[in-house]
């Protein structure tokens, strides 16, 4: 694990090719995801003297690993039948929803419902310092859409609801790829998803996966999803 400082009180945690974050605020810190490795809540420890509180962005074994560790686990509800099947943690779960405000000053955030990727992924929208911390759903990398639990037509939508607030972000930090995303990022994953909707894109088979999953690609946005059937 290596910190990365990003902005005043905000820094990322990098575990390679996915990261947590870390707001320190002025009278607690918020931990947002439980990465691949375990040891995450001694490491934040080492970081800051606040109380953690701890959230998932969704709950993909990618970004639960430390889940164990916290005493309770903020996760939206649609997350939550899923990561109880992996982990015997529920008695920790609970529930964040749409529109819900987290404050750890000099940060307060909104949490946005963007299904799609998981059912129940959520971003966290900081209004007044115009940034947007989005999980696996706009990142610099290429986003699963293939497989149980996922939609690209709720994805879509989720999009659609992000582009209404994308004039009032500076910039979006991500989970996975480079933290730092263009919030453009956002209507050209609308293009693209649209373009595979259509049937109007080919994609790439993608070599990591056995079976038909491609990757699709369109300016700097990129899924995976099956391959398209022919007419
Ligand atoms: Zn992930």
């Amino acid at each position: 694990m290596e910190i990365k400082h990003i902005q005043d009180h905000l820094m990322s945690v990098e575990e390679g090719y996915v990261r947590c974050f870390l707001i320190e605020g002025e009278t607690g810190a918020l931990v947002i995801d439980g990465g691949v490795e375990t040891g995450l809540r001694k490491f934040m420890e080492k970081q800051t003297s606040q109380k953690l509180t701890f959230l998932l962005t969704h709950s993909d074994p990618d970004h639960t690993a430390a889940c164990g560790e916290f005493e309770e686990i903020l996760l939206h509800p649609a997350e939550m039948a899923r990561l109880a099947r992996k982990q015997k943690i529920q008695n920790r779960f609970a529930a964040i929803q749409e529109g819900d405000l987290l404050d750890f000053e000099p940060y307060h955030f909104e949490v946005v419902l963007i299904p799609g990727h998981t059912p129940g992924s959520i971003a966290l929208w900081e209004k007044e310092k115009r940034f947007l911390i989005s999980g696996d759903s706009v990142t610099n990398a290429t986003t699963f859409l293939f497989g149980e639990g996922r939609s690209l037509p709720a994805y879509l939508c989720s999009l659609r609801k992000l582009a209404a607030i994308a004039g009032q972000l500076n910039v979006i930090y991500g989970s996975h790829g480079p933290v730092e995303v263009p919030p453009t990022r956002i209507n050209e994953l609308i293009a693209l998803c649209e373009r595979v909707e259509r049937g109007e894109i080919h994609g790439v088979p993608a070599e990591r996966f056995a079976g038909d999953i491609q990757e699709y690609r369109h300016q700097g946005a990129a899924i995976y999803y099956p391959a398209l059937t022919q007419e």
